[in-house]
C-alpha cells in the first residue's frame, strides 16, 4: 500500500532591512506574505536583514517591529537577525574562495568608474551599477597578499564565467501567482556579472544572506516585490553552487506613488509612522492597500 503523500508545511517570509522606516510598499509585501501563507495554512517568518553596518540603525529595527505590530502582523518563532550569523556567511564565502568561484576585489567605485573608461557605455548590471570590469580577476595570489599586508579591504566577487561552468548548464525556478498556473522562469545570473557577494565590511553581501537564510530559515515561498526579480537569477545560482534547493518565487507588483514612481525610504515617501500620526489606522491602510493593489489584503 501507498502511504500518502503529505503536503509539505509552507513558510513564508518578509525580509526588511532596518535602514529607514517603513512605508506603504513594506506593508503590502508584509501583508500580502501573510494573506498567501493563511490561504495555504503555512507560517510566515520575520527576517531582519541588517548585515549593513553602516546604513544599519537598531532604532529602525525598533521601529519596523512596532510598525508591523501595528500593522497586525504575527510572527512565527522569533526574527532572525543577519548580524547574528556572519560566521556562518564568512563559512560560506570561505567554501567558495577554496573552490577558486570567487576573488578578493580592491576596487573603490571610483576605480571601477574609472576603469569602465568614464562609463558612458559601458554595461549595467539589474541595479544600474557599472558591470564589474574585471580588474582584481587576474591578481596573483602575492599581490593579493602585497596589498592586505599593506592595510587594503577586500570585497568579494563571484568569478561568474567558473560559477557558470562549474553548474554547466541553464538554471530555474518556478514563479507562482494566485490563482494562475506557476510558471518555470530561466534564471540570468550573468547579468549581473563579477557580482559582489561579500561586503568590504561584512562577509557577505544581501545575495548570499539572503540565499543561505531563506535555506536556513526553510523558507518554501520567497513573495517579495517585483524590484528584486532580477536579483533572483543570481541567489538562483548561488544556491546550486551551494546545493540548495530553490524555494518558490512570487514577485508582486510594488505600489506606486501618485506620480508612479516607486515609493522608497530614502525619497522620503510617508513612512507608516507619519501616516499613523495622523490618524490612520491600520485597518484603514489595509483598505486603502487592498483598493490600489486590487487584492483583498
Ligand atoms: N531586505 C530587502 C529589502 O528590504 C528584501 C529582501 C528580500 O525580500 O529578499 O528590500
Amino acid at each position: 500500500m501507498t502511504e500518502p503523500i503529505g503536503e509539505t508545511a509552507r513558510v513564508f517570509r518578509f525580509a526588511p532591512s532596518p535602514n529607514g522606516f517603513l512605508h506603504l510598499g513594506h506593508a503590502f509585501s508584509a501583508l500580502f506574505n501573510r494573506k498567501l501563507a493563511r490561504a495555504c495554512g503555512g507560517t510566515l517568518l520575520l527576517r531582519i536583514e541588517d548585515i549593513d553596518p553602516v546604513r544599519t540603525r537598531r532604532i529602525y529595527e525598533a521601529a519596523l517591529i512596532e510598525d508591523l505590530d501595528w500593522l497586525g502582523l504575527i510572527w512565527s518563532g522569533t526574527p532572525r537577525r543577519q548580524s547574528e550569523h556572519m560566521a556562518d556567511y564568512r563559512g560560506a564565502l570561505e567554501g567558495l574562495a577554496r573552490r577558486g568561484l570567487v576573488y578578493p576585489c580592491f576596487c573603490s567605485r571610483g576605480d571601477i568608474a574609472k576603469n569602465c573608461g568614464g562609463g558612458q557605455d559601458w554595461p549595467r548590471d539589474p541595479d544600474g551599477a557599472f558591470l564589474y570590469p574585471g580588474t582584481c580577476r587576474e591578481l596573483t595570489s602575492a599581490q593579493q597578499k602585497t596589498r592586505i599586508e599593506a592595510g587594503a579591504r577586500a570585497s568579494w566577487r563571484l568569478d561568474m564565467a567558473k560559477a557558470l561552468g562549474e553548474i554547466g548548464g541553464p538554471l530555474s525556478y518556478r514563479e507562482f501567482h494566485e490563482g494562475d498556473a506557476a510558471r518555470i522562469v530561466t534564471a540570468e545570473p550573468s547579468a549581473w556579472g563579477d557580482a559582489l557577494i561579500g561586503r568590504r565590511d561584512a562577509p557577505a553581501s544581501y545575495h548570499l544572506a539572503c540565499v543561505l537564510d531563506d535555506h536556513a530559515q526553510g523558507v518554501t515561498d520567497v513573495v517579495r516585490g517585483a524590484d528584486l526579480e532580477p536579483a533572483t537569477g543570481l541567489h538562483r545560482l548561488l544556491q546550486a553552487l551551494f546545493g540548495l534547493g530553490a524555494p518558490s518565487y512570487h514577485h508582486h507588483r510594488l505600489v506606486l506613488d501618485d506620480e508612479g514612481r516607486k515609493l522608497s525610504k530614502s525619497k522620503s515617501s510617508p513612512s507608516l509612522r507619519d501616516l499613523r500620526r495622523q490618524g490612520r489606522s491600520a485597518a484603514d491602510l489595509r483598505a486603502e492597500l487592498s483598493r490600489r493593489m486590487q487584492v483583498e489584503l
